[in-house]
């Protein structure tokens, strides 16, 4: 929605005050103190996402990497809560309305599909979500879209407004159409992530995952979840990708569902690279080498893997491994890269130790990965590669 022109630009005084009042949560000692603070914040953070204004929530969020420890988690936290729940009143009572996400990872030799799900098998998938994924207590309407992570709402405000939408469709009991032609073209990679998004209502205070109900302890009960939606609703979403790999990872509220999404893909796209130079160079894993090497801008920013095949330097393919967090040159990251790499058979496996810089393509923005001698490098599949349509320049 565009912002009216009339507004008054948000100041710095906005952001101070969202700054401070994260601070308080943070630092704050007691749950007594907590709950001050919490209400405080959450109403500053509804005003600005009520009015559409994602400045000041921006400004502070930025603000808020400089001050104390965990100011910055308790802001994001915040308005990212408030962004994906909400509750509204309804003759039953107040009823949370939360926006979620159903995460796939996938790969492909051509262009990973984006596409309406036909009417169907979107109703198969809301079943299999129904019953081992949600509480009993839960009604939910999706997306009738399989996305790609670019074509999912870019800001806070674009995000509110698809939950608002998914909230009306379940009050009318139906899912929500997308029209195609409003989404961005997704971008043409090997290992990428599709999206099923919906939003599911339950009144304030009942259980709304099916972890919650059960008896088990909890991590427990959220990986027997897991392991029936991935088979159980697997076969739901299989038909939307045939002939691409995929792996369901655990469908939650919306921030924290890409969130976990993002990790699992760092290690699934290693074992996806792997799979995908076998299936289109036709060489064996024993012959493909991997090299591990640290980018640094500000700092330890990624890995970047590159792939070489055989006795040849030219890179073929590479995999990005973006660093979170509390990650850096201290945690055992390269180790876990390595096993991963020997898990799925890669022959050699290299770690440079020189610090690389983040060097990207000038015509493509593609980045560049390192050969055994440490050259940053272009990735280009041999001519004789056997590819859909993928992008290559
Ligand atoms: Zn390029």
């Amino acid at each position: 929605m565009p912002r009216a022109p009339f507004r008054r630009k948000s100041g710095a005084r906005e952001a101070n005050q969202l700054v401070r009042l994260a601070e308080g949560l943070a630092s704050s000692k007691s749950r007594a103190e907590d709950v001050y603070w919490e209400r405080e914040l959450q109403s500053a953070v509804t005003q600005h996402l009520e009015n559409n204004d994602e400045e000041a929530i921006n400004r502070a969020l930025d603000k808020a990497h400089d001050a104390p420890d965990a100011t910055f988690d308790a802001l994001a936290d915040m308005v990212e809560s408030l962004t994906e729940s909400i509750v509204l009143d309804s003759e039953t009572g107040p009823q949370r309305v939360t926006l979620f996400c159903a995460p796939i990872l996938v790969w492909g030799r051509s262009k990973i599909p984006t596409r309406t799900i036909p009417k169907q098998q979107l109703q198969d998938i809301a079943v299999q979500l129904s019953a081992h994924v949600f509480s009993s207590k839960v009604k939910i309407a999706l997306v009738d879209y399989l996305f790609a992570p670019d074509q999912l709402p870019h800001s806070y405000s674009a995000s509110r407004e698809l939950l608002q939408l998914l909230a009306e469709s379940i009050r009318e009991r139906k899912h929500l159409t997308m029209p195609p032609e409003s989404l961005e073209e997704a971008p043409d990679v090997v290992c990428d992530m599709r999206m099923i998004v919906g939003a599911f209502q339950v009144t304030e205070g009942e259980p709304f995952y099916a972890w919650q109900e059960m008896t088990t302890p909890v991590e427990e009960a959220r990986q027997t979840c897991l392991g029936v939606w991935r088979t159980q609703g697997g076969n739901a979403i299989k038909p939307l990708l045939v002939g691409f790999p995929h792996d369901l990872t655990l469908p939650r509220s919306f921030f924290a569902a890409c969130r976990d999404a993002d990790l699992a893909s760092r290690a699934y796209s290693i074992g996806a690279s792997v799979s995908f130079l076998e299936a289109v160079t036709g060489t064996t894993p024993d012959k493909i080498v991997a090299t591990i090497g640290g980018c640094w801008g500000n700092g330890l920013e990624e890995y970047r893997i590159g792939f070489t095949l055989g006795d040849s330097e030219e890179v073929v393919h590479g995999c990005v491994w973006p660093l979170v967090s509390d990650e850096g040159d201290d945690t055992p990251v390269v180790d876990e890269i390595e096993s991963l790499l020997r898990a799925a058979n890669v022959g050699t496996i290299v770690h440079l130790e020189e610090q690389l810089p983040l060097e990207f393509c000038d015509d493509c923005g593609a980045p560049h990965f390192p050969n055994r001698e440490g050259e940053m490098l272009h990735a280009h599949l041999p001519e004789e590669a056997n590819t859909g349509s993928m992008h290559l320049h």
